[in-house]
């Protein structure tokens, strides 16, 4: 349902960046939106049978070869890897275009967490890591979880955690207790930070971390459950209890220590690309609400005509913008390596959110009932908008970030450059 995304050229890019944007909104209009129904098939607002999912699994793979054929695959991995290579300006251009269509990312090779372990394991992997993990997971013969919060320390906090890794000879000995580690039922691997204990890492409270690899096989692991989000009575999102888990001593990824680092890292850069993906998806929920405001009918005229909706579409519009140009900032200054990039993550990572938040709630407003079915993508997105305002740190970590950068470099006599 709904309108095409609607993609021209710009002039300030460069002929790359443009191409990858009009490309991307040709696959995004003729292949995904079209098929909708077909591609994700829980959409339909009906029941969804086996022959409707085995179709739904054919046609994504034939929209994952045009995808390919395009040259769109992969856009958050290196080209020695077979993904484009892209840095994080083209890539934020990229994905508010794809993620126009809910979902439409793991047709594009990106698919969380995948996405960000496959980016961990090309930085900090050694060459038989990439060899067993990192080449599986991109070919899609293996998937992956990230299991780092817990349930009786505070996730803001990670470097509160309490899993332990022991070294037992060749051999590491997990204990601990997970939860939320998305993917769980299918994920082959974890990538699992722990506390070691009698670190050789750095000093300081984050200087016995490390992440380490554990194969989901692995005696001790111990899938508890699917915790219930939003009212459904399970996920993917996965409590997992590690019991005395031996691993392989090379399971470690990078050194003691430096698993705090990582796992930052990581965040970071998924921070930049939920936000780029909300902005898609505002756009999409944008046009829907313009589109039924054009033509639903109430109290003898048609919504448009309506200052209470004009004032939604006004505020939207704005919500928009706002969030597009702080994520396209932020996503410039990292590629340029600005060290102030992270104070501007921070504030996208709190802004982008609500902002989605606020559009989509006024589209579900505009469509009446019908927004809050599974006839449309809004629900779904509201959800989803709710739920980042938590989750990749939640808001009021990030405030205390913003503030503390901007105090310290107020405190040394100097004072922000907003210009840059
Ligand atoms: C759908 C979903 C998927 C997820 N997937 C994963 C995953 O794959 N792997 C994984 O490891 N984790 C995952 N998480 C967990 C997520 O990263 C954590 O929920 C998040 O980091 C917050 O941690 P917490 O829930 O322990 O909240 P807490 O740390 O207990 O914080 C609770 C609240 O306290 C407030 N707060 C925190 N610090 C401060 C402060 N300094 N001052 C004032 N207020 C404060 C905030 O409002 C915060 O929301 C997922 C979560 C969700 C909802």
């Amino acid at each position: 349902m709904g309108m095409p995304i609607t993609v021209t050229p710009l002039e300030n890019l460069d002929s790359f960046t443009n191409d990858v944007r009009l490309r991307t909104a040709d696959i995004v209009n003729s292949e995904i939106l079209p098929r909708e129904g077909e591609l994700f098939p829980q959409r339909k607002g009906t029941a969804v049978s086996d022959e409707d999912k085995a179709q739904a699994r054919v046609a994504r793979e034939e929209v994952k070869e045009k995808v390919r054929a395009a040259g769109l695959w992969a856009p958050h991995l290196p080209k020695e890897y077979g993904g484009m290579g892209l840095e994080f300006l083209p890539h934020a251009y990229m994905n508010e275009i794809l993620a126009y269509a809910m979902g439409a990312a793991s047709m594009f090779g990106v698919v969380a967490p995948n996405s960000g372990n496959q980016k961990i394991l090309v930085k900090y992997g050694t060459e038989e890591q990439k060899q067993k993990w990192l080449v599986p997971l991109i070919e899609g013969t293996m998937e992956s979880g990230f299991s780092m919060t817990e349930p009786d320390t505070a996730g803001s906090d990670p470097r509160s955690l309490r899993t332990t890794a022991r070294k037992d000879g060749d051999h590491w000995v997990i204990d601990g207790h997970k939860w939320f580690t998305s993917n769980g039922f299918d994920a082959d691997f974890f990538i699992v930070m722990c506390r070691a204990e009698d670190p050789s890492g750095e000093e300081g409270r984050s200087g016995s971390m490390v992440q380490i690899i554990v194969p989901t096989d692995t005696p001790g692991v111990e899938i508890v459950r699917g915790v219930g989000i939003w009212g459904h009575h399970t996920s993917d999102h996965c409590e997992i209890k590690y019991n005395s888990v031996r691993v392989p001593i090379e399971n470690a990824l990078g050194r003691v220590g430096q698993g705090h680092e990582a796992a930052q890292e990581r965040l970071g850069a998924g921070r930049i690309y939920h936000c780029m993906n909300s902005v898609g998806q505002m756009w999409r929920a944008f046009d829907l609400m313009v589109e039924r405001a054009m033509t639903r009918e109430v109290h003898g005229g048609l919504l448009r005509d309506k200052q209470f909706i004009q004032g939604f579409i006004a505020e939207s519009y704005i919500d928009l913008q706002t969030s597009r140009m702080m994520t396209i900032h932020a996503a410039e200054k990292v590629d340029r390596g600005d060290p102030e990039a992270r104070t501007d993550i921070s504030a996208l990572k709190i802004y982008v959110p609500a902002a989605f938040t606020r559009v989509v709630d006024r589209a579900i407003q505009v469509w009446g009932a019908a927004g809050v079915s599974n006839d449309l993508p809004l629900s779904a997105m509201y959800l989803g908008a709710r739920t980042l305002r938590l989750a990749d740190g939640p808001d009021e970590v990030h405030k205390i970030l913003i503030a503390k950068n901007v105090l310290r470099k107020y405190e040394k006599g100097e004072s922000w450059d907003f210009s840059r």
